[in-house]
C-alpha cells in the first residue's frame, strides 16, 4: 500500500453514472482506497445494469442505490428537468438509508468511521445529506476549471451575455469569443431553465471545505489560483487517468474498469500493431456526442481524404449515419469499431494524432499520454477545452465551423497539418512536456498527490 495515511475512515463516492463523470470520480476513489482509505463508490441503479466493474482492491467497493428510474441516461427520452426532479427526489432518500446503514454496523464504523462524502458537483443536495449526518462532504469536478470558472463568473455576473465585445477578457481566463464559451452560454437556443439549473452548482459552494478538481496544478493554474482568490477551497487532484500511465504506483491500474459499453480490444490492438508508428489517426467523439447526419458524413469523408490511416469509434446507436458501404470503400486504410479501450489506443505508437470532440476526459488522456490533438467541439464544455488545447497548451489545432458544420476539407487539412512531420512538431513537442507535467503531479511529492496527502489528513483529524 503505498502512501503513508495508515489511519483508516470511510469515503463515500456518489457518481454521476455516464462513463465520462464516472471515470475520474473511480480514479479518485483509487488513489484514496490505494492510501489505505475504506472507499464505497455510490451509483444509481441503472448504470449498475451495464457496469462491468473490474478486479477491485478489497477497500474499494460499489454500492448501488436507486434513484427510481429504470433506464441509464444515455437511453433515457425522459426531460432533463423531469430526470432532475427524479433524482433529487429519489437519491437522497437511498443515500440517507446507505449512510444509515454504514453508520449502524458500529464494528464497521469502529474500525473505519465514516468520515467524508464525495459528491459529483451536479448533486450540490448531497452536502446537506452528509452533514444531517454529522458528516462532511465536497462537490467533485468532472470538468475543467476553466468552465467551472467561465459558469462561476457568469452566476457572479462577472460574465454578462450577450457578449459585448467579440472577444471578452475575463479574470484568469484567456481572450475569449463566443465560440469559446460552454455551449449551454453561447446558444442562444439554450433553455434558460437548464442554465438556471446548472447555475445550482454554486448555491453552498460557499460552505463547503474541499472542492475537488480532476486536472493539475500546471494544466490550470491561473483559473485555479483565482478561484482560491475568492475562497474557494479548489483542490486539483488529477489527472484522473489510470496510474499504469502516469506514476505507476498503484498496482495493476491500467484501466478505469467499469466500461458501460463494450469494447474491441483485440480487433484495435492488432489493427494498430499493423501500422507504422505515428501513422494512425484515432477518432472519437466520446460516449454522448449525437453528430447530425450531415456531420457525420463530412467526418466520413474527411477522415478518408486525409490520407492517413484512422481508427474512428462510433457507438452502435450512430452507425446508421455512416455512409452507405463506407466500411467496404475504405478497406485497409480505416478501422470503424464501437468502442474501444481509448487510453490502451492512445498509448499505441502507432498513434500520430487524436481527432476528438474535446471531452475533458479525452482531452486529459491526450494530454497525459502526449498525444497532440484536433479538436472538433460538439457541445458542453468542449469548445472551451478546444480554446485551450490550441491556444493555451498549444497541443493541436481546431477545426473551423461553416455555417453550423465542418466540411470534410476542414476535417483534412487539420488532421494533415497536426500529422506532418515538420508542420506537426510543435504540437507533439508540447504535448510531451505536459505528458511529463501530468506524470509530475501524481507523482509522491508531486501537486495533486500532495492535495490528496492534505485531504485525508484533515479528515483523519475531524
Ligand atoms: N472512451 C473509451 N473508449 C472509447 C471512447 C471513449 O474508453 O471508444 C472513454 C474515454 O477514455 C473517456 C470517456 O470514455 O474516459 C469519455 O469521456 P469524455 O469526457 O472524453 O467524453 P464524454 O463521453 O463525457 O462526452
Amino acid at each position: 500500500m503505498e502512501g503513508k495515511n495508515d489511519e483508516q475512515s470511510h469515503i463515500l463516492v456518489l457518481f454521476y453514472p455516464v462513463q465520462g463523470h464516472m471515470n475520474p470520480m473511480l480514479q479518485f476513489s483509487k488513489r484514496l482506497a490505494a492510501k489505505g482509505q475504506k472507499v464505497t463508490m455510490v451509483s444509481t441503479t441503472p448504470a449498475s445494469k451495464t457496469m462491468k466493474p473490474g478486479s477491485f482492491r478489497r477497500n474499494l467497493n460499489i454500492e448501488i442505490i436507486s434513484d427510481g428510474s429504470e433506464q441509464t441516461p444515455q437511453g433515457s427520452s425522459e426531460s432533463l428537468e423531469k430526470s432532475v426532479q427524479r433524482c433529487e427526489t429519489e437519491i437522497p432518500k437511498s443515500l440517507n438509508q446507505l449512510i444509515k446503514n454504514i453508520k449502524n454496523n458500529s464494528e464497521e464504523n469502529g474500525k473505519y468511521p465514516l468520515k467524508f462524502l464525495v459528491y459529483h458537483y451536479s448533486m450540490p443536495w448531497a452536502f446537506n445529506i452528509a452533514r444531517e449526518h454529522g458528516i462532511d462532504a465536497g462537490p467533485f469536478y468532472t470538468t475543467p476549471a476553466s468552465v467551472k470558472t467561465i459558469c462561476y463568473q457568469y452566476h457572479k455576473g462577472i460574465l454578462k451575455l450577450p457578449l459585448e465585445n467579440p472577444t471578452t477578457k475575463l479574470p484568469s481566463l484567456p481572450p475569449l469569443q463566443l465560440e469559446d464559451l460552454p455551449s449551454f452560454l453561447s446558444d442562444p437556443n439554450t433553455d434558460p431553465a437548464f442554465i438556471k439549473l446548472a447555475m445550482r452548482q454554486f448555491t453552498n459552494l460557499s460552505e463547503v471545505r474541499w472542492i475537488f478538481h480532476s486536472t493539475f496544478e500546471k494544466l490550470e493554474h491561473e483559473v485555479l489560483e483565482w478561484m482560491a482568490n475568492q475562497n474557494l477551497p479548489v483542490k486539483a487532484i488529477g489527472p484522473t487517468v489510470p496510474s499504469m500511465y502516469l506514476d505507476n504506483r498503484l498496482e495493476d491500474d491500467k484501466d478505469y474498469g467499469l466500461n458501460l459499453f463494450e469494447p474491441n480490444v483485440e480487433i484495435c490492438m492488432n489493427w494498430l500493431d499493423s501500422k507504422e508508428a505515428g501513422s494512425v489517426v484515432y477518432a472519437s467523439f466520446g460516449s454522448l456526442a449525437n453528430l447530425t447526419q450531415e456531420q457525420f458524413e463530412e467526418l466520413a469523408w474527411g477522415l478518408c481524404n486525409s490520407n492517413h490511416s484512422f481508427l474512428w469509434v462510433v457507438r452502435e446507436s450512430e452507425k446508421e449515419k455512416l455512409p452507405a458501404n463506407f466500411e467496404g470503400q475504405i478497406a485497409e486504410k480505416g478501422l470503424v469499431v464501437t468502442w474501444c479501450k481509448q487510453l490502451q489506443v492512445l498509448s499505441h505508437k502507432a498513434v500520430g494524432c487524436f481527432l476528438t470532440h474535446c471531452g475533458w476526459n479525452s482531452a486529459l488522456e491526450a494530454l497525459s499520454l502526449g498525444v497532440p490533438m484536433v479538436g472538433m467541439p460538439h457541445q458542453a464544455d468542449h469548445p472551451t477545452v478546444a480554446k485551450y488545447v490550441k491556444d493555451v497548451w498549444k497541443v493541436g489545432v481546431r477545426v473551423k465551423v461553416n455555417e453550423g458544420s465542418v466540411m470534410k476539407e476542414e476535417i483534412s487539412a487539420c488532421i494533415k497539418k497536426v500529422m506532418d512531420k515538420d508542420e506537426g512538431k510543435e504540437f507533439r513537442n508540447a504535448a510531451l512536456v505536459w505528458k511529463e507535467l501530468a506524470r509530475e503531479a501524481m507523482e509522491m511529492g508531486g501537486s495533486s498527490d500532495k492535495n490528496i496527502e492534505e485531504f485525508l489528513s484533515k479528515i483523519k483529524s475531524t
